[in-house]
């Protein structure tokens, strides 16, 4: 009895050991101690023994009973954590889960794609103070003292100097030419990209604060036609499209003579009707030009303001609001959007 004792407590030991599931498990646990199990068979007999018998397999039989239970618990616990352990199994052939990543503001991107085609022009890119004196912002590039331009109404005045300058946060980028021209000697031509402010109310085309790009070329013989070339080619790059450029008089302080620019229009081509009807194109209202900024041959007092000689040189400058080409390109309805902060508006770029 002894070694049936033996042979059962072996092979519940092997079938633990081999048990690789929880179920299998309890299977094991019922076939080597359930009420049929072999040994369950061996404890009935002992009834029949002898009490010297019963005193040397009594022990026996409780130790391999023991024995057997210890190793159901130690491999229970094996396979919870085995379990436990696929739970936190990585396929790493899995396809990621997505970072949120940012995107260029609509703004910027334009911003960088005009650097780009006019620095392709050879133009170089100047920079100036958004916080800048009347001087520079006014007076220098021929504003009179009494142009409404200069009101309250229309500019936010800020503090003045110490030395008693009036100072505005810049109404233009033109405010920037003098200061570039200080410093350098035409031939030149730059662009001047950059943040302006008017005290105006908003609506949908018009905001407190936006950007506007500024082309200044000087030289001994610059003319309206350099102006129209280089105006028909950046367009032209900008919307990948043949471009047209045409120009109406108009007056600008710093220019004479001075005009306002349209382009043909993105939408129809010029045509100003919709390619499947005849019907009005709704983005030029059916003239097919669309108004995009003033331009005009730099006026002389500007160049005297820079201490150039007057009639020395001849220049054209040009201006536009970022935000409208923006607009246009992108099909944007309302300028607003664009400081809004609604990331909603962001992420479709
Ligand atoms: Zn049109």
């Amino acid at each position: 009895m002894m070694q049936d004792i033996t042979q059962a407590k072996e092979a519940a030991l092997a079938a633990i050991a081999a048990a690789d599931s929880a179920d299998a498990l309890a299977e094991v646990r019922v076939r080597y101690l359930g009420k049929k199990s072999p040994f369950t068979a061996i404890l009935k007999q002992m009834k029949d023994l002898s009490p010297d018998e019963r005193r040397a397999v009594g022990p026996a039989a409780n130790e391999a009973k023991t024995a057997i239970q210890e190793a159901l618990a130690a491999q229970q616990e094996a396979i919870d954590a085995a379990h436990d352990a696929d739970a936190e199994w990585v396929d790493v052939t899995a396809p990621g889960t997505p970072v949120a990543r940012g995107s260029l503001h609509p703004l910027t991107r334009v911003q960088r794609d005009i650097e780009e085609i006019f620095t392709a022009m050879g133009f170089a890119i100047a920079d100036g103070p958004e916080v800048e004196t009347e001087f520079y912002n006014f007076d220098a590039v021929n504003v009179p003292t009494d142009h409404p331009a200069r009101d309250m109404q229309d500019t936010f005045w800020v503090q003045t100097t110490p030395a008693g300058e009036r100072q505005v946060l810049r109404t233009h980028t033109t405010s920037v030419q003098v200061r570039y021209m200080q410093q350098h000697t035409p031939p030149f031509r730059i662009i001047i990209p950059g943040r302006v402010f008017r005290q105006e109310a908003t609506d949908s085309t018009h905001d407190h604060t936006f950007h506007q790009f500024e082309a200044l070329v000087v030289g001994d013989d610059v003319s309206v036609a350099h102006f129209l070339d280089i105006a028909q080619k950046f367009f032209s790059a900008f919307f990948h499209a043949d471009i047209k450029v045409r120009l109406r008089p108009s007056y600008f302080p710093f220019v004479e003579p001075g005009f306002e620019f349209d382009i043909s229009c993105t939408k129809c081509g010029g045509s100003g009707r919709n390619s499947e009807d005849t019907a009005a194109c709704g983005a030029c209202k059916g003239n097919g030009y669309l108004e995009v900024g003033g331009a005009g041959m730099v006026h002389q007092n500007v160049f005297v303001a820079a201490g150039y000689e007057r009639d020395r040189y001849q220049g054209f400058a040009w201006g536009f609001g970022l935000e409208r080409l923006a607009m246009m390109k992108y099909k944007i309805d309302d300028i607003r959007h664009f400081h809004s902060g609604d990331v909603r508006v962001i992420r479709q770029f």
